[in-house]
C-alpha cells in the first residue's frame, strides 16, 4: 500500500509558494535574488491595526473563538460590505476563515460532488484549480485573450456551461492579470447566468481596494444574483496582513452554515488575536490604506514602461491588484544563453537562474504563454529587476 494518498500525490504544489521558497533558498545561499514571484504587499501592517492586536493580547484574548468568527468581527464585516459594496448581509451569512484560501476550500468542499464542473476563466488564481480537483470537482478552463484584457466574454461563458456546471469562480481585480470587470461586463455575465439558475458564482474580491480605475463591482450587487453569489474577501492584500491569515465570505445562509460546519471539523475558528485586529481594520475607512494603493499605481506605470522597452514582452494594462502578466511566447523556440526556451516555465526558470529574478510561470494560472511578475516590491527593486531581465533576453 502506498504511503501517501492519491489525493495529495495528484495535487500540484502551489507554484507561487514554491517559487517563493526557491527564491528564499537561493537568497540563503548568498545569491542576490529579487523576488517578484509572491503576491504579497511589501508594506508593514498599518500601526492602527497592530495596536489593536497588541491590545487584544493584553486583554487576554486567548480562547477558542466561535468557529465562524467573533460576533463583533461579523458586525465589522457587515459594515464593510454595506459601506464599500452596498451589500446587505446578516450575521448567519458571514463566515470568517484562516485566509480567503480556506474560505475557498470550504466552498469547494461543501458544494462539490464528484464530477461537478467549475468554470475557471483563464488566467485564474493558482489555487482554484487544485482546490476544485481536491474536492473531486472538474475545473473547466476557459481561455481568454490579452486583446480582451484576459476577460471572459458572455459567449465564452455560454459555450462552457453544461448540465454539470455547478459554479463559476473568478477574481476581480484578477490575480494574475490585474483585470477589473466593469459593471456592464459583469451584468452581461449575469445575463447569461439568468438562464441557468442553479449555477453558483464565487466572486473573489480580495484585491477590491487595489484598484486604479476607482470603481469596483460585486456580482452580488445585482439583485437577481445576490442569492446565488458567494462574495469572498480578506485583509491579506488591502491591509498588508498576509501572515495574519484572515479571510471571510458573505454567502447564502445555507452555504455559510455548511462552511461553518466544515470548518468546525477541520480548523475551528481563525486566530483570535488576528480576528480582534481585523475588527479595527474593517471598521476604519479604506482611505487609511490609500497610500499603499497610490504607491502600487506608481509602480504599475514604472514596470509597464520598463517592460514595454523589451522586445518580446507583450503587456496589457492591469487596472488593479499588483501584477503584470506579459505574454512572452515570442521567446518560445529561441535559445538564450545556451538555454532552449520551450515554454513559460523554462522562461521563468531562465530568469531566475540568469537574471536572479523570481517570477511565476503562467502555466500555474492556466495560461502557457505568459509569466506573472508581482510589483509588490520597491521601485529600486523593480528597476533593477527589469534591467537584469532586459540584459539577459536582449
Ligand atoms: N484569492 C486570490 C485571488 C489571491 O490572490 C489570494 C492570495 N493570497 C487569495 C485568494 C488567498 O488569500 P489569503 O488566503 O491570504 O486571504
Ligand atoms: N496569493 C498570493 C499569490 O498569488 C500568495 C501566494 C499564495 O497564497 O499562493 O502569490
Amino acid at each position: 500500500m502506498a504511503l501517501l494518498s492519491d489525493r495529495v500525490l495528484n495535487m500540484a504544489t502551489s507554484a507561487t509558494l514554491a517559487m517563493a521558497a526557491k527564491a528564499r533558498e537561493l537568497k540563503a545561499e548568498g545569491k542576490d535574488i529579487i523576488g517578484l514571484s509572491l503576491g504579497e504587499p511589501d508594506f508593514n501592517t498599518p500601526d492602527f491595526v497592530k495596536d489593536a492586536a497588541i491590545q487584544a493580547v493584553n486583554d487576554n484574548y486567548n480562547s477558542y473563538t466561535p468557529v465562524d468568527g467573533y460576533a463583533e468581527l461579523k458586525d465589522a464585516i457587515i459594515t464593510k460590505f454595506k459601506r464599500d459594496n452596498n451589500l446587505t448581509y446578516n450575521k448567519p451569512q458571514i463566515v470568517v476563515s484562516t485566509g480567503a484560501k480556506q474560505a475557498l476550500a470550504n466552498i469547494a468542499s461543501v458544494l462539490l460532488n464528484k464530477g461537478d464542473e467549475v468554470i475557471l476563466p483563464c488566467p485564474y488564481w493558482v489555487s482554484y484549480s487544485d482546490i476544485v480537483k481536491l474536492n473531486e470537482g472538474v475545473p473547466v478552463e476557459v481561455k481568454t485573450s490579452i486583446e480582451n484584457d484576459f476577460k471572459l466574454t458572455p459567449q465564452q461563458l455560454e459555450a462552457a456551461i453544461t448540465p454539470k456546471t455547478k459554479m463559476i469562480w473568478y477574481s476581480s481585480p484578477c490575480n494574475p492579470s490585474g483585470s477589473v470587470y466593469s459593471k456592464e461586463e459583469l451584468r452581461a455575465i449575469a445575463d447569461v447566468l439568468q438562464k441557468y439558475p442553479n449555477i453558483i458564482v464565487v466572486s473573489d474580491e480580495i484585491y477590491e481596494h487595489i484598484n486604479f480605475i476607482g470603481s469596483h463591482t460585486s456580482m452580488a450587487q445585482f439583485d437577481d444574483m445576490f442569492d446565488r453569489t458567494i462574495t469572498v474577501n480578506g485583509v491579506s492584500k488591502a491591509f498588508a496582513m498576509t501572515g495574519w491569515r484572515i479571510g471571510y465570505i458573505g454567502a447564502p445562509e445555507v452555504i455559510a452554515r455548511a462552511c461553518n460546519k466544515m470548518q468546525g471539523q477541520i480548523t475551528s475558528g481563525a486566530n483570535c488575536i488576528a480576528q480582534r485586529a481585523v475588527i479595527t481594520a474593517l471598521n476604519e475607512s479604506p482611505t487609511r490604506v490609500q497610500y499603499m494603493i497610490d504607491e502600487f499605481k506608481i509602480r504599475r506605470e514604472l514596470i509597464l514602461d520598463l517592460l514595454n522597452n523589451i522586445e518580446g514582452f507583450k503587456t496589457n494594462i492591469p487596472e488593479g491588484a499588483f501584477y503584470v502578466f506579459p505574454d512572452i511566447s515570442f521567446f518560445f523556440g529561441k535559445t538564450l544563453k545556451g538555454q532552449k526556451i520551450k515554454n513559460a516555465t523554462d522562461f521563468s526558470l531562465f530568469l531566475l537562474e540568469y537574471a536572479n529574478v523570481a517570477t511565476v510561470t503562467g502555466i500555474a494560472f492556466g495560461n502557457p504563454n505568459c509569466i506573472r511578475i508581482s510589483y509588490a516590491a520597491s521601485q529600486e527593486q523593480i528597476i533593477e529587476a527589469i534591467r537584469r531581465i532586459k540584459d539577459v533576453v536582449s
